[in-house]
């Protein structure tokens, strides 16, 4: 299903960040909550996670009971323990910061639960009575992953097609593995699969030009209903000169060469992070982990204006980060490999200033200034309307088209795990409710 990934890469270097409570500690901890009556950390949480259950369940020794709410809600729980910003989540928004005391630390609550049922081998959930309907899910991220296991609650035969070689998008490919390594999802994927059904086809792109790449005719003919959890495109450039030099990078291409083999970084020790988002932070910490001496951030905006988390930066802070604020690259140079970034500096309107010009040495650059967007293909498809780049639905993730649903990073542009979750997970059942009432791709297909 997926190719076994090398002991030796590069993420093994990296140990968690945040670490799990010793025995005793979650029973502490979750007998402060208050267990909150119209909870804001529930609103605040995507997936809507009935967080002051899971956290009573803990206190009162019911692990799996709490992991089983957890899961309930989000099948991905456990990684979203350990994923998501919860700073700006649920943590964030705990009455406790308005008490002026330490918020519950519900992430940390709820990789306890989860973990537990990991390591104790628990399963929740079993698959429905077979409806005769069947649902290909483009991409094998956490968007189609969280709407197959919903579908296949609900009884619907799933078949998931990833142009990859690995399950789990971003969140195996792309996370900080100081938050999680590529193994710890692949064991949740594997989790989640367990519920059966769920037939999964790596290395085949939808619409792709190989000869066993189905198109999205393909997918109207032989299915009642198709997902699309394509996620973003390819790391976007910059266009200025010397881009090509080696030693250059994307930044997500090069962190996921980083989390599924090995890096190569004998003679780095000046690396240059071009960007302002939670993608350069990562790279900037990342490098600076793997033992870049010098590793320095470029962005174009102020401290106050950059779309990184803010708890995020001041980690890489205390990681040794260093910055160039309102600053832009605007040539790479080396003779053959990155030597030097030329750069900006930028006045308020973001306009390079007479004689602000600087160069710094490099020896790797990574860009991280976004990535593309996948929608083109599927706008192909009469009924499907792209926003600017986003495949465009309703509420329920149902695109213009009978029957082509979407939902995670294609929808929304570009936000979190726990988003795509939401977003697969409320697709599943907006595709069950119409097939309810008679909706199917295939003629003759269905109950
Ligand atoms: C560097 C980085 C770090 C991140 N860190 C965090 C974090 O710490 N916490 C957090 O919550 N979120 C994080 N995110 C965001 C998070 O990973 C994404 O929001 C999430 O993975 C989106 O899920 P998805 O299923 O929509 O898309 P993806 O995870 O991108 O999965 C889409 C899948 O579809 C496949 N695919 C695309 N086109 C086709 C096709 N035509 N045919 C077949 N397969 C196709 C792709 O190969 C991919 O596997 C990070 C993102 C990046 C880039
Ligand atoms: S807001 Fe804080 S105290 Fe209230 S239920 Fe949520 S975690 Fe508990």
């Amino acid at each position: 299903m997926t190719t076994p990934l090398p002991a030796t890469r590069s993420e093994t270097a990296f140990g968690d960040f945040k670490l799990p409570f010793a025995p005793g500690e979650a029973v502490a901890e979750a007998t402060r909550c208050l267990f909150c009556h119209d909870a804001p950390c529930i609103a605040a949480c995507p997936t809507a996670i009935d967080i002051p259950q899971f956290i009573r369940k803990i206190a009162t020794g019911n692990d799996r009971g709490s992991a089983k709410t957890i899961f309930e809600s989000n099948i991905l729980g456990m990684s979203c323990a350990r994923v998501c910003p919860v700073e700006v989540l649920c943590v964030g928004s705990c009455v406790y910061n308005d008490l002026d005391q330490p918020p519950i630390a519900i992430g940390r609550l709820q990789r306890h639960a989860t973990d537990r049922a990991f390591a104790e081998g628990w399963t929740f959930f079993e698959a429905g009575p077979d409806t005769g309907r069947r649902v290909a899910l483009v991409g094998g991220g956490p968007a189609s992953l969280a709407a197959a296991h919903r579908l296949r609650r609900l009884g619907h035969a799933c078949t998931i097609l990833e142009r990859g070689t690995t399950l789990g998008g971003l969140n195996s490919t792309g996370v900080a593995p100081y938050k999680m390594r590529a193994d710890r999802s692949i064991e949740e994927i594997e989790w989640v699969l367990a519920i059966g059904g769920i037939e999964v086809r790596t290395g085949v792109e939808v619409g792709g030009q190989g000869p066993d790449d189905p198109s999205l005719e393909d997918l109207e003919r032989d299915f009642d209903a198709v997902f699309v959890g394509a996620g973003l495109g390819a790391d976007s450039a910059l266009g200025v000169p010397g881009e090509d030099l080696l030693g250059v990078h994307g930044a997500v291409a090069w962190i996921e060469s980083m989390k599924l083999g090995e890096v190569d970084l004998a003679g780095v020790e000046r690396a240059v992070v071009v960007g302002g988002g939670n993608t350069a932070i990562d790279g900037v910490r990342e490098l600076l982990g793997l033992g870049v001496a010098s590793v320095t951030m470029l962005y174009r905006g102020t401290p106050e204006r950059m779309s990184g988390y803010a708890h995020e930066w001041t980690a890489a802070l205390a990681d040794g980060a260093r910055v160039e604020w309102r600053a832009i690259a605007t040539d790479f140079e080396g003779t053959d490999r990155i030597e030097r970034v030329r750069a900006a500096r930028l006045d308020d309107a973001r306009r390079p200033i007479d004689g602000g010009e600087f160069t710094l040495d490099a020896d790797l650059v990574l860009l991280a200034i976004g990535q593309s967007k996948l929608g083109e293909r599927l706008a192909a498809l009469e009924g499907i309307a792209l926003d600017r780049g986003r495949v465009a639905v309703d509420d329920g993730g149902a695109t213009g088209r009978g029957g082509w649903y979407a939902g995670g990073d294609c929808v929304n542009g570009g936000k979190e795990v726990v988003n795509a979750v939401a977003e697969g997970d409320r697709a599943a059942l907006a595709i069950d409710a119409w097939f309810a009432a008679g909706g199917g791709l295939r003629k003759g297909s269905g109950a």
